[in-house]
């Protein structure tokens, strides 16, 4: 089956995004595709030595950690300065959690809240003064099924990416008339390397990933290049009229009510 997504040119020539998260899996993607696509970019997350050097120049990339607001602050300016304003903001750096209540403590909690939700809220914070002098101004979150689906033993990330969709519609409602758009998508299981590390941590990694594809009802996971395009999509002026929505790019788990196979 072919899951790259052709590219439909450089139509983003001229706009300025900038990626959180963009080092590592759908953000890296992401930026991949915004640039292909014209834009330029910058490129924030906690980690970007993990980006080969000459790409980390392509993209831009800043070290910043979005649970730190002075950090966060000098790195949206920094980025602004450099490009000459901000239209597009890709909110996607996010970790992941597993348990039930019962399995995470208060501080479990503040962590990754800190990271899923205040993260992005720092972050538009201190982008929302450029959007709002931007043409084409759009916001981009990345939410995921976990927001709607009611996924067992995922109670904290679920919370998390719940409040993710919900500050999504209620930035799509503030800044509508300031002519800022605000959408997410919504990924089911996407082959990152977040998951290939929680299938590292299995007993028998290669059957875990067989089973987690049976799983699926496309018989396969999602790929980052396909969350990436519905990202770009939502964030280019192609989709100039869609605002306050949440795009599922989920292979048909939250939609669909399929039999196992
Ligand atoms: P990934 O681990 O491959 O990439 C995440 C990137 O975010 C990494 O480069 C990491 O360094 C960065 N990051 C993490 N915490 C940060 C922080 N505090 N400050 C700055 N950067 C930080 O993961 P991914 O699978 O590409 O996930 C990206 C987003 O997609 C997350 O928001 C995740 O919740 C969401 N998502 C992923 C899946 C999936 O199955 N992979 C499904 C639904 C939603």
């Amino acid at each position: 089956m072919n899951s790259e997504v052709p590219s439909p040119g450089r139509d983003l020539a001229g706009l300025t995004a900038l990626v959180t998260g963009g080092a590592s899996g759908i953000g890296l993607a992401t930026a991949r595709l915004l640039a292909a696509r014209g834009a330029r970019l910058a490129v924030l997350d906690r980690d970007p030595r993990v980006l080969p050097e000459a790409e980390r120049a392509e993209l831009g990339a800043l070290a910043c950690d979005v649970t730190d607001d002075e950090a966060v602050r000098a790195s949206v300016a920094a980025a602004a300065e450099r490009l000459g304003g901000l239209d597009i903001l890709v909110n996607n750096a996010g970790i992941g959690a597993q348990g039930t209540v019962a399995d995470n403590d208060d501080e479990e909690w503040r962590r990754v809240l800190d990271v899923n939700v205040l993260g992005m809220v720092r972050v538009t914070r201190a982008a929302l003064p450029h959007l709002r002098r931007s043409k084409a101004a759009a916001v981009v979150n990345t939410c995921s099924i976990a927001a709607t689906a009611g996924l067992p033993q995922r109670a904290l990330y679920s919370a998390s990416k719940g409040a993710v969709l919900a500050l999504t519609l209620a930035m799509a409602a503030d800044h509508i008339r300031e002519g800022i758009r605000v959408n997410c998508v919504n990924p089911g299981t996407a082959a990152t390397p977040w998951v290939d590390r929680l299938l590292q941590a299995a007993e028998d990694p290669e059957a875990e990933r067989a089973a987690l594809n049976a799983r699926q009802p496309l018989g396969r996971l999602v790929t980052a290049q396909e969350v990436a395009a519905a990202i770009v999509y939502l964030a280019s002026p192609a989709s100039g009229s869609t605002t306050g929505t949440a795009l599922p790019v989920d292979g048909g788990m939250a939609g669909l009510r399929l039999r196992p196979p």
